[in-house]
C-alpha cells in the first residue's frame, strides 16, 4: 500500500512552522508496512489543494491530509476532498449537539463558522477528535482512501493512534492492528554509547527499539505492533526488562515522567525537602521543581544569587572562598549548597554556578563551565560539568544535571560519587 501525506497550510510553506506532524505520521506508517512515496505541502488555496489531491489519487492508494479543518474560510480540506471523491458531506447531529454545548459554556452560542467542523462524508465516516472541535473524516472510493486530520499536534497525534492506525492496519492485513510505544528516559549515557550497548536489541521489528537524543538525556522508544493494546504491552514488557537490566539506574523514568517529577515523588514519600541556590541557571531548577503538582510538600526555598555579594549575604558563602577560588568553582558551589540548606532547614541544598556565555569565559574557565553542589545531612559534594552550546543550552543543561545529581543521591547515596572522605 502506497501512502501520500499532504500537509495543508500556508504557514508551512512560509516556514513559520515546521511540519512535525508529517514526520510523526511517516514514522507511524512504515511499521504498518505502508510505504510513503510522496509528501506534499500545499498552501490554503482550494485550486492548488485540489490539484495536489488529484495528483495524489493518481499515484497513491491512501492520502492523509493534515490541517485545514478549522472554522475559518481558508480551512477547506474536507470540502475539497469531498469534491474529489464525489462524496457529499452531511451534518453529524451528535457532534453538532456536542459543539453547541461546548460553545454555550464558553462564548454563549455556537458560531456559524464552527458548524462545518461537524460535517462528515455521506458514504465515508467521521473520526472522533477527543481534544478539539473538528471531526476528522475518512473517505473511500474505488479502492482509494483519504483521511483528513486536524493540524494541532495535540489533536493530530492521538487521532493517528486511535483512528489512522486501526483503519489502515485493517486494509493492510485484514485484521485491526494497533501500535503502542513506551519511552524509557535515560540519563548519564550518551546516545552513541547507548547505541553500542543496545545494538543487538535495535534490530527487531515488533518490538522495535530506537534512540532519540534530547538535551542532557536520551530516550529509548520501544514500539510494538499487535492486535490489541494488551498484546502490545506484553511484547514491550520483556524488552523493557532487558534494557533496564543492562542500564540499571540510568533509566530514570518512563513516558512523560520528568526528573523533577521523580524527585518530588521520592522526597514526598520520605517526608524530605530540598532548597536551591542558583546562579547561572537563573531559577530554572526551582521553576522545574515547582512545575510539579504537590511540590509544596518537598520544595522549601529557591534563591537566585547572581552577584557575589548576594552569595555572601543570602547564602553565607565566605568572601575568602570567592576571592581564593572565584564564583565559578567547586568550593563556591559547595558553599552555596551548604548555605541554602542551612538557611532553609531543608534536607538537601542544591546549587549551580557557572559561565553561560557568550562572554565571561577564560582559558581556565571557558564558557560552559558549570559546578553543581549538593549538600545533605553529613556531607557535601560538587560536580564539574563542561557543556558546549549557547547561553540557553548551558543554562538548561546545568539545571538538568543538578536535578540528575539530586536524583542520583536519592536513588543510591552509597554511589562512590557521594563519598566525601
Ligand atoms: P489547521 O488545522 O490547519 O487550522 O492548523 C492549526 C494549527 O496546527 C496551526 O496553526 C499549527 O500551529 C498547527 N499545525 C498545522 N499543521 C501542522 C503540521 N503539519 N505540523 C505541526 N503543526 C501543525
Ligand atoms: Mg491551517
Amino acid at each position: 500500500m502506497i501512502a501520500e501525506i499532504i500537509s495543508v497550510g500556508t504557514e508551512l510553506l512560509l516556514g513559520q512552522i515546521v511540519d512535525t506532524n508529517a514526520a510523526f505520521l511517516a514514522r507511524t506508517l512504515s511499521p504498518l508496512g505502508i510505504s510513503t512515496y510522496f509528501r506534499t505541502t500545499v498552501g490554503d488555496n482550494p485550486d492548488r489543494l485540489r490539484g495536489a489531491i488529484d495528483l495524489a489519487l493518481s499515484r497513491s492508494d491512501v492520502i492523509i491530509t493534515i490541517g485545514g479543518l478549522g472554522p475559518t474560510s481558508d480551512d477547506l480540506t474536507k470540502e475539497t476532498i469531498a469534491a474529489a471523491f464525489g462524496d457529499p458531506m452531511q451534518m453529524d447531529d451528535g457532534h453538532r449537539q456536542w459543539l453547541e454545548g461546548f460553545f454555550r459554556g464558553r462564548v454563549g452560542s455556537l458560531p456559524q463558522s464552527n458548524l462545518k467542523q461537524a460535517l462528515i462524508p455521506v458514504s465515508g465516516q467521521g473520526l472522533p477528535n477527543p481534544n478539539g472541535t473538528a471531526l476528522g473524516a475518512c473517505f473511500e472510493k474505488d479502492g482509494k482512501i483519504a483521511i483528513c486530520l486536524p493540524g494541532p499536534p495535540n489533536e493530530f497525534i492521538p487521532m493517528v493512534e486511535t483512528s489512522v492506525v486501526p483503519i489502515l492496519s485493517e486494509h493492510t492485513s485484514g485484521e485491526p492492528m494497533t501500535i503502542h510505544s513506551r519511552v524509557l528516559r535515560i540519563i548519564g549515557v550518551g546516545e552513541s554509547s547507548l547505541e553500542d550497548r543496545m545494538k543487538d536489541l535495535m534490530q527487531g521489528d515488533s518490538p522495535s527499539v530506537a534512540p532519540y537524543a534530547k538535551t542532557g538525556e536520551v530516550h529509548l522508544r520501544i514500539t510494538a505492533r499487535a492486535e490489541s493494546r494488551v498484546r502490545c504491552d506484553a511484547i514491550i514488557a520483556p524488552m523493557e526488562l532487558e534494557i533496564r537490566t543492562r542500564l540499571g539506574n540510568a533509566v530514570y523514568g518512563v513516558n512523560d515522567e520528568t526528573l523533577e517529577h521523580i524527585i518530588i515523588t521520592i522526597l514526598r514519600e520520605r517526608g524530605q525537602k530540598v532548597a536551591t541556590a542558583e546562579s547561572c541557571s537563573g531559577g530554572l531548577i526551582s521553576k522545574r521543581l515547582t512545575d510539579v503538582p504537590g511540590a509544596s510538600h518537598a520544595f522549601v526555598l529557591g534563591v537566585v544569587a547572581y552577584a557575589n555579594e548576594a552569595k555572601v549575604k543570602q547564602l553565607g558563602v565566605s568572601e575568602e572562598i570567592l576571592r581564593a577560588h572565584g564564583a565559578v568553582s567547586p568550593e563556591t558551589a559547595k558553599a552555596m549548597a551548604v548555605g541554602i540548606r542551612q538557611a532553609s532547614g531543608a534536607d538537601f541544598g542544591l546549587s549551580v554556578t557557572g559561565i553561560a556565555g557568550p562572554d565571561g569565559g577564560t582559558p581556565e574557565k571557558p564558557v560552559g563551565t558549570v559546578h553543581i553542589g549538593l549538600a545533605w545531612n553529613g556531607g557535601v559534594i560538587s560536580q564539574h560539568n563542561q557543556y558546549i552550546g549557547n547561553r540557553a543550552i548551558v543554562t538548561q543543561r546545568a539545571a538538568h544535571s543538578a536535578l540528575a545529581l539530586l536524583r542520583a543521591y536519592l536513588i543510591d547515596p552509597s554511589d562512590p560519587i557521594f563519598d566525601v572522605k
